[in-house]
């Protein structure tokens, strides 16, 4: 923790600083050394994680994190590259190399910290703000739908997909280290508050307001058998999501690749 840094820029209330507790305990109860960590981020209030962490770390720009730390770990593999991001750099703005990384299944861990708005760039709806809210681009509520990152993210090849909320926060850390622990692309959605740019356009002005919506509107895995289709509309499906180990890992695939045609320009290889 950069304690210079300090305090950090978040409102009271918000969540983004227990996800980055969360993110942190993970990591040291891997033993994962720190100079061996790359955080990379993009720009809103969940990138500005890079503040206060004593990481390798560097702030891309806005959606572009993603795309920046897949260069990164081409570069570096034996090291762990993290990316934290937001739903609307992430999802949005990013959305299209968030599809491509997952469907290489670069050795990344992606974390969408979820607010369902726009946070620092003044409370604009995002991809994953749930139909009927109110945003500062929609103050008669929004009438787009969202779509649900992690069915997305699970269809483009990520090979390690789950969900946590802030109001669960020791599940959200113990996903945190799976996905660190995975070999591929890993994307962990963390569902958080934002009583700023979200609780207050939407009669949940306290950030108890928001937690306690968590944890009514979220659903462990485990448990979705014992609820109708109509009961799981809208839930949150909290827990471990997907899991494969079947396809390659990308920088493993592309030094196979450079190995096949060296051989192949020494005339003894493979075509
Ligand atoms: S605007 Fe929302 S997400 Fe951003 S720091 Fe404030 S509470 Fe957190």
């Amino acid at each position: 923790m950069r304690v210079d840094k300090l305090p950090h820029i978040w409102c009271a209330g918000c969540g983004d600083g227990s996800v980055t507790a969360a993110l942190i305990r993970a990591i040291d109860k891997l033993k994962i050394q720190r100079d061996d960590v790359a955080v990379i981020t993009g720009i809103g209030c969940s990138s500005r994680v890079n503040n206060i962490l004593d990481f390798n770390t560097f702030q891309t720009l806005h959606g572009r994190a993603v795309a920046y730390a897949s260069g990164f770990k081409m570069a570096k593999p034996q090291m762990k590259v993290i990316v934290v991001t937001g739903d609307g750099d992430g999802a949005g703005i990013g959305g299209n190399h968030l599809i491509h990384a997952a469907r290489r299944n670069i050795d990344l861990t992606v974390i969408l910290i979820n607010n369902k708005i726009f946070g620092m760039t003044g409370g604009q709806f995002s991809p994953l703000t749930p139909y009927g809210a109110v945003a500062s681009t929609a103050i008669y509520e929004t009438i787009e739908y969202p779509f649900d990152v992690c069915k997305l993210m699970e269809a483009s090849g990520a090979t390690y997909v789950a969900r946590g909320t802030v109001y669960h926060l020791s599940l959200t850390e113990k996903l945190i280290a799976q996905a660190l622990e995975h070999k591929g692309f890993s994307f962990v959605e963390v569902i958080t508050q934002c009583p700023t740019g979200f609780g207050k356009r939407n009669k949940m002005p306290d950030p108890y307001d928001l937690l306690m919506w968590q944890k009514e509107n979220s659903v462990h895995v485990d448990q979705v058998g014992k609820y109708s289709a109509e009961e799981l509309k809208n839930k949150h499906i909290i827990g471990e999501l997907f899991v494969s180990n079947d396809r390659m890992e990308f920088t493993e695939a592309y030094e196979q690749l450079k190995e096949r045609a060296r051989l192949s320009a020494k005339g003894g290889g493979n075509k």
